[in-house]
């Protein structure tokens, strides 16, 4: 192994593998931190997604520690913390908490920070991180339920995380290529550790970026960090110099689509398929917690519908019906039990036939991918940026497509079924 990620997020993680993936690395994505000593599959990286995002931060740390530990053992030259490309987090973490941790494991008295991914309108300039054409402080992420980013300055939001120095290294210095970039790190950190907040507004700044921090243990960001960090591997030797694509054949076998998302995107997606006459069965919090929508009535309607063409069973709703569920039922509440029915589902549909499921949002790809009790995942070709396809590499015949809430353009869910 060369690269281990640790990644706070399922889909995350996906994003990440898939970054590695077409620059040229052999990827396997764990789900779960794997056990103490279990040996982790033969790959040129492999990331370790967690779901430790917004867990209390001694859980977020240990279980990082947990997943460092399992990847330096099995060879890893350098270690990536992935991140959410909004930087999603809160003054207690964990993104601070949980660099400072990996950063004394491994010795580093140095790290970047840069949760930049151009190609998805994620932007770092001056320290300031944009979303699209707005700052973060004025993007929908201000509002998040969980972790709402009301200060789009990234040396402020992650400085309060941490005891560490932050500094910042800005646009014009990464501008002038990767010697530069090395020598203005080496003189941050002369003094003792720091953690570099680093600008990019394109691919190139990424992978200048990238190259800078060949010889460090630790780098953090979102997936567009992992982009230069292949070519360093390959110019050391150690990577083969083609970027052939790997084969990927997905399982045959009848399709579902499985939205428990309420992004604006999702939202979207959902009504384009509907529109397209995709046979859609919609769920209703309320009537599951009174127990009249349960997992064989949906079943029930499921099974007539496996067949040649797809079916979509979704939660997905509008602002104004969640906050009304969110209300009768709690958040949390509301959410498990629409993650937890779908899980189910997701199980008995794979036990009916269905080998093909397209799933949309973070937390129920999660509760969906451990329904069906997968723990490993091979990494397939890009549906849109940030998803790609991927299939169980631990046996099961399951293809899966795992779409964070606001990626993928209106007609992702058909078109990631018409790629297969
Ligand atoms: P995203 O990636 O868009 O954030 P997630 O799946 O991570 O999507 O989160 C959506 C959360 O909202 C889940 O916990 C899900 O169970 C919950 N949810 C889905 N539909 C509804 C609904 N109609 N009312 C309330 N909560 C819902």
């Amino acid at each position: 192994m060369l690269l281990g990620v640790i990644a706070d997020d399922l889909t995350g993680a996906t994003d990440v593998a898939l970054m590695l993936s077409r620059e040229g690395m052999r990827v396997v994505q764990t789900v779960g931190v794997p056990a103490k000593g279990q040996p982790l599959p033969e790959a040129d990286a492999v990331v370790v997604s967690m779901k430790s995002r917004t867990n209390p931060v001694e859980e977020a740390i240990a279980w990082s520690l947990q997943a460092c530990e399992a990847l330096l053992a099995s060879g890893a030259k350098q270690i990536l913390f992935k991140y959410c490309s909004t930087f999603d987090s809160t003054d207690q973490g964990n993104i601070g908490p949980v660099a400072d941790a990996l950063m004394t494991r491994l010795g580093s008295r140095l790290t970047v920070a840069c949760p930049a991914f151009p190609e998805n309108g994620r932007s770092v300039y001056r320290g300031h991180l944009f979303v699209g054409d707005v700052l973060l402080s004025d993007s929908p992420m201000k509002d998040h339920p969980l972790t709402p980013m009301r200060d789009a300055n990234l040396v402020r939001v992650l400085q309060r995380q941490t005891k560490t120095p932050v500094r910042l290294v800005a646009q014009p210095m990464i501008a002038q290529g990767a010697q530069a970039v090395r020598d203005a790190l080496q003189a941050l950190s002369k003094d003792g550790p720091v953690m570099v907040v680093a600008d990019a507004i394109s691919n190139q700044d990424l992978r200048i970026l990238g190259e800078a921090m060949a010889d460090e243990m630790l780098l953090t960001g979102g997936s567009g960090i992992a982009l230069g960090l292949p070519d360093n591997f390959r110019r050391a030797g150690l990577l083969a110099s083609n970027k052939t694509a790997s084969s990927f054949s997905a399982p045959k076998g009848p399709a579902v689509i499985l939205s428990g998302s309420c992004s604006a995107a999702t939202n979207g997606q959902v009504a384009y398929a509907k529109a397209q006459g995709v046979p859609s069965l919609g769920l209703d919090p309320l009537a599951i917690a009174d127990q009249k929508q349960t997992v064989a009535t949906v079943l029930d309607w499921a099974q007539a519908h496996l067949g040649d063409k797809p079916c979509l069973i979704y939660s997905t709703a509008h602002p104004e019906a969640v906050k009304q569920v969110q209300e009768r039922l709690g958040r949390d509440q509301s959410g498990q039990l629409i993650e937890h029915l779908l899980a189910e589902v997701a199980h008995a549909l794979f036990e009916a036939g269905a080998r093909r499921f397209v799933v949309a949002g973070g937390e129920t790809s999660g509760a969906v991918v451990q329904g069906l009790g997968v723990s490993l995942l091979e990494i397939g070709p890009e549906i849109d940026p940030g998803v790609p396809w991927t299939k169980a590499a631990d046996g099961k015949p399951i293809a899966l497509a795992l779409k964070s809430g606001n990626f993928g353009t209106e007609d992702f869910f058909l078109k990631a079924l018409a790629m297969l």
